[in-house]
């Protein structure tokens, strides 16, 4: 808490200060710059935040971000079911969007399985992948959970999971990126190439 500020500014500064990647200076730098714009902007990003619980919310299929029922993958006409990409949050989803590689659905565990932290089977948005999968299967299934200790037992899991798993009486594929992806990487924090790259290098999935 830095007493010489003002406290309303003090206030913004300490809660931008918790998104990722924002610092302590940063976020002074950018509350004073706030402060710098017109009334309007300040009103306007105010309300921008305030909106964002009220209208956006989980798919209920996938649990991407959505503004209904559905998020704007689910409800696309253009995108192919028979593949299915399992994704540990929103943002590696959105990472695989930009990567331009992927034209099918996707399914958002939020999370890794991690004893550590606690974080298990039940944690995660399985049981509805399931479900999904039994109502629709896909010929394949893209494991894109992180290449980490977490994203792989993860990954591991699922597989065990889809093994007796049949799509038109055949079993479904399950692959995994791999290639390119350095150790300990989260998705989000690659770039295009190299995700698009580790997609198109995806390798059967064996434990
Ligand atoms: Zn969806």
């Amino acid at each position: 808490v830095d007493p010489t500020l003002p406290i309303a500014l003090e206030r913004l500064a300490r809660l931008l200060g918790r998104l990722p990647g924002v610092g302590e200076r940063s976020a002074q730098r950018l509350a004073v710059h706030v402060l710098g714009q017109d009334q309007d902007y300040a009103r306007a990003l105010g309300e921008a935040l305030n909106a964002l619980h009220d209208s956006v919310g989980f798919c209920r299929q996938c649990y991407h971000l959505a503004e209904g029922e559905l998020c704007r993958i689910c409800q696309s006409p253009a995108r192919d079911p028979r593949q299915l990409c399992v994704v540990e949050d929103v943002p590696d989803l959105m990472a695989i969007e930009r990567s331009g590689e992927f034209r099918g659905l996707y399914h958002v565990l939020r999370g890794a399985l991690s004893p550590l932290k606690g974080i298990g089977p039940r944690d995660l948005t399985l049981d509805d992948l399931l479900r999904r999968i039994d109502a629709e299967p896909p010929e394949e299934v893209i494991l894109a959970t992180s290449i980490s200790v977490e994203g792989e037992a993860t990954a591991s899991y699922v597989l065990g999971l889809l093994r007796h798993k049949l799509a038109d009486g055949k079993p479904i594929r399950v692959t995994r990126i791999a290639s390119g992806v350095p150790q300990g990487s989260d998705l989000e924090y690659l770039d295009q190439a190299t995700l698009g790259r580790a997609l198109r290098a995806r390798l059967p999935f064996q434990r």
